[in-house]
């Protein structure tokens, strides 16, 4: 999405460890109007899966998914993170190890906002190794839910996430393609 890889090239900057800095636009500052383009884009993108409702996982999920769920009319619901988890009998729960903060976390999301016959659509900002994405479908599958489709708004193809949703046979899109962030310099995929 052009609208999209032009603001990372305007704003972005590449960090070492190969994560790219987006935090006045996507993850700390938020541009609500760029988040609503995302969100058409989306739409768009997935209008012929029958999505009845929005996973994602808190935090820097929550704004493209939200204006996603704005865009569809459907609602949103965030999984949310714990260092460790007692009481489990109301929620699905999953293990995510961060890429950027080299943690893990507890995901959960309580049994009352995913419902039987749902068809959901995961997002989120990145997919990297695809941790945060496979604790969502762990999320979906034991709330035995159809995943629809995982739409993510910047993809490091460099990484293996993309390689590993591609094996599962989901619907994978993807607005911004990362090639290499290589020699501090944004490359994208040409498509
Ligand atoms: P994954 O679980 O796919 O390895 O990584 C996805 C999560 O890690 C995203 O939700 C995002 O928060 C974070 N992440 C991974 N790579 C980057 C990056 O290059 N920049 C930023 N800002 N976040 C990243």
């Amino acid at each position: 999405m052009k609208l999209l890889e032009d603001m990372i090239r305007k704003n972005g900057t590449v960090l070492p460890g190969e994560v790219l800095k987006v935090d006045n636009f996507l993850n700390h500052q938020v541009d609500p109007k760029l988040m609503y383009e995302l969100g058409g884009e989306f739409k768009r993108l997935f209008k012929d899966e029958g999505i009845t409702r929005i996973l994602t996982v808190e935090s820097s999920g929550i704004a493209p998914a939200v204006m996603t769920g704005l865009q569809m009319d459907v609602p949103v619901v965030f999984a949310r993170k714990h260092k460790s988890l007692t009481l489990i009998d109301n929620l699905y729960t999953a293990t995510v190890y961060s890429y950027t903060k080299q943690v893990s976390n507890k995901i959960s999301v309580d049994k009352r906002f995913i419902l039987p016959n749902d068809r959901v659509l995961i997002i989120d900002d990145f997919l990297a190794n695809g941790q945060a994405v496979q604790g969502l479908l762990e999320i979906a599958s034991a709330a035995k839910v159809e995943v629809a489709g995982v739409g993510v708004v910047i993809e490091k193809s460099f990484q293996k996430g993309r390689k590993m949703l591609e094996k599962t046979g989901i619907h994978v899109e993807a607005l911004a393609r990362i090639a290499s962030l290589a020699n501090n310099e944004v490359t994208f995929v040409q498509d």
